[in-house]
C-alpha cells in the first residue's frame, strides 16, 4: 500500500490503542494508519528504554518515523496507584508477566491494592503523547484522568478500564461508551495538548 502523503502512523502493535486514536483524530486532517500497514513499518522494534513515559514515547515515534519517512505519533502509559507511590506507572503492560492477560493484571491490580492499600483506592491514568516529524525534533505531552480502582464493570474498553472508575464520569471506562471516555481520557487530553501546540498541523498540500 502507498501511504497518503497526509498519513500520520501509529506506532503501536496495540489495536485498541491504535482505534482510539483512529477516533480521536476522526475529525482531524490526518489520514491513520497503522504501523505495521506501512511496508517499512513491520520491522520496526518499538522499544521502550525509560526512564519514563515520555522518553518512550519519543523512542516509538522516532523509530516509526526514520523507518517510514512519515509523520508518526508514539505513545507510553500506565496506570499509577497513589497509595504505592504510582506503582505500576510505565510497567503496567508488563508487572505481571508475558503471559498474563488484560484481564490478569486487573485482577491483580485488584488484589495489590487491597491488600495494600485497603483504604485508598485512587489511581490515574498517565499517557506521554509523542509526534515525530521526518527532519523535525519530536514534540512530546502529557495526559491524566483520576480515578477509583474498583471491581470490574462493564465490557467496553481495554487493559484496567472495567476497574477504572471515571472521576469524571461517575461510570468505569468499562460501562462507558467510547465517546465519553475519549472525551476525558488520558490519550485524549496529551492529543488535546499537542494540537494546541500546532505539531499536529498538517503541511500545505
Ligand atoms: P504501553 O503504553 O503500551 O506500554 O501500555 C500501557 C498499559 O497501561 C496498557 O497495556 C494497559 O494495561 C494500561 N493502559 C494504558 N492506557 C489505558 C487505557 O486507556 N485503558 C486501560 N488500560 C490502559
Amino acid at each position: 500500500m502507498n501511504a497518503p502523503v497526509d498519513a500520520l502512523v501509529i506506532a503501536s502493535r496495540n489495536p485498541a490503542k491504535v482505534n482510539e486514536f483512529r477516533r480521536l483524530l476522526a475529525r482531524s486532517p490526518w489520514r491513520v494508519v497503522a504501523l505495521d500497514d506501512v511496508p517499512e513499518g513491520a520491522d520496526v522494534e518499538l522499544v521502550e528504554p525509560g526512564p519514563d513515559y515520555a522518553a518512550n514515547a519519543v523512542a516509538k515515534a522516532v523509530a516509526a518515523s526514520l523507518a517510514t519517512s512519515l509523520p508518526t505519533l508514539g505513545d507510553d502509559s500506565g496506570i499509577e496507584v497513589e497509595a504505592l507511590h504510582g506503582w505500576p506507572g510505565p510497567t503496567s503492560a508488563r508487572w505481571l508477566g508475558p503471559d498474563a492477560s488484560d484481564a490478569d493484571r486487573l485482577r491483580g491490580l485488584i488484589e495489590e491494592v487491597s491488600r495494600r492499600s485497603p483504604d485508598d483506592r485512587r489511581v490515574r491514568y498517565v499517557a506521554a503523547v509523542a509526534v515525530a516529524r521526518p527532519g523535525g525534533e519530536p514534540v512530546v505531552a502529557h495526559g491524566t484522568c483520576d480515578g477509583v480502582l474498583v471491581e470490574p464493570r462493564g465490557t467496553g474498553g481495554f487493559g484496567y478500564d472495567p476497574g477504572f472508575l471515571s472521576s469524571d464520569l461517575g461510570v468505569t471506562f468499562g460501562e462507558a461508551g467510547d465517546t465519553q471516555k475519549d472525551a476525558v481520557s488520558h490519550r485524549a487530553r496529551a492529543l488535546r495538548r499537542l494540537a494546541e501546540s500546532g505539531v499536529l498541523t498538517p503541511p500545505d498540500p
